[in-house]
């Protein structure tokens, strides 16, 4: 499953791709399960939207889309937006700009509603691709759109896990981004908390993005066993795992995330990090430090990778 580092991954390769470029039209499949929106009210948001950012929040994808560049002759790159707001202003717009004027205030700001944003959740098997328009249709593609500059936005999800939706209020999620976060907040964060230490690094209602990836490399590598109860760690352990969380995800990122099963980025390229695993997903193999072979044990329904040596 796509965590932060995978994310981030795909944020980064769209954000040097796709910001500027004007989504021309959308096809969907008809199937309903991805789509947290309806189908309507995806594709007449999304059509004729300018994309002007692309970030992660927790493991969601933030695509912050401009309306207005609602024809083909304003959504050039070069366009004057405003002109195209007007152009696109709806009757209740105007009539509210009126009765603005009316009321006395002031006229340079035109009332209209924020502009929206299109959320991507990549779920267990989610891809967002971005592919020329000859690229073959894969099997379970869900959403294309289609870019102004010819290339096409594409999300394919066999396991159908990952969710689309459109938003009118800035998006919001629970949680905290785990590579913003000081250490005093994070060290509170596991105060008080009986549940084990893996448990609460998978909770995202505290830190968001970290899945069983890396809650298992981070433990690793701050000599923690992921059963210990989080609130009896000691401050130097929480330190320990506070540069370990930090360190883990950067070197992720770095390396592209981690291709297990079948995570690639936006331009269809796996990760490298999986080389990098000391613990996760080599149950039976030799320790890197100590040789001992690493154990596997279910934590609250996730499996866990642990070395019985070196973590205490
Ligand atoms: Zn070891």
């Amino acid at each position: 499953m796509p965590e932060l580092p995978e994310v981030e991954t795909v944020v980064r390769g769209l954000r040097q791709t796709v910001v500027g470029d004007v989504i021309e039209d959308v096809w969907l499949s008809g199937r309903k399960q991805p789509l947290k929106s309806s189908p309507q009210e995806i594709a007449s948001v999304l059509t004729g939207a300018r994309i002007v950012g692309v970030r992660r929040m927790g493991k969601h994808i933030v695509i912050d889309l401009e309306v207005g560049a609602r024809s083909p002759s304003s959504a050039n790159k070069k366009g004057t937006p405003n002109r195209a707001i007007a152009r696109s202003c709806s009757k209740s717009q105007i009539t509210n700009r009126k009765s603005q004027i009316a009321g006395g205030s002031p006229d340079h700001q035109i009332a209209r509603s924020p502009d929206p944003q299109f959320i991507v959740h990549l779920g267990m098997t989610g891809r967002l691709l971005l592919v020329p328009p000859d690229a073959p249709l894969a099997k379970h593609t869900h959403l294309v759109a289609r870019l102004k500059s010819g290339k096409e936005l594409r999300f394919v999800d066999p396991r159908m896990f990952g969710k689309l939706a459109v938003v009118r209020q800035p998006f919001e999620t629970a949680g905290t981004e785990p590579l913003d976060i000081g250490f005093e907040l994070f060290s509170g964060l596991f105060r008080k908390r009986k549940t084990p230490i893996k448990s609460a690094l998978l909770n995202q209602n505290l830190l968001r993005g970290i899945g069983n990836i890396y809650a298992d490399e981070s433990l690793a590598r701050a000599a923690i066993r992921p059963r210990r109860r989080a609130a009896r760690l000691t401050r130097a352990d929480l330190h320990r795992l506070y540069q370990s969380v930090q360190q883990v995800l950067n070197d992720a990122i770095a390396a592209g995330g981690s291709s297990v099963s079948d995570y690639v980025d936006s331009a269809g390229e796996p990760g490298f990090f999986q080389f990098q695993h000391r613990v996760y997903g080599r149950e039976g193999e030799p320790c890197l430090t100590c040789g001992k072979p690493i154990k596997r044990v279910v934590i609250a329904g996730r499996s866990s990778h642990y070395c019985p040596k070196c973590q205490k």
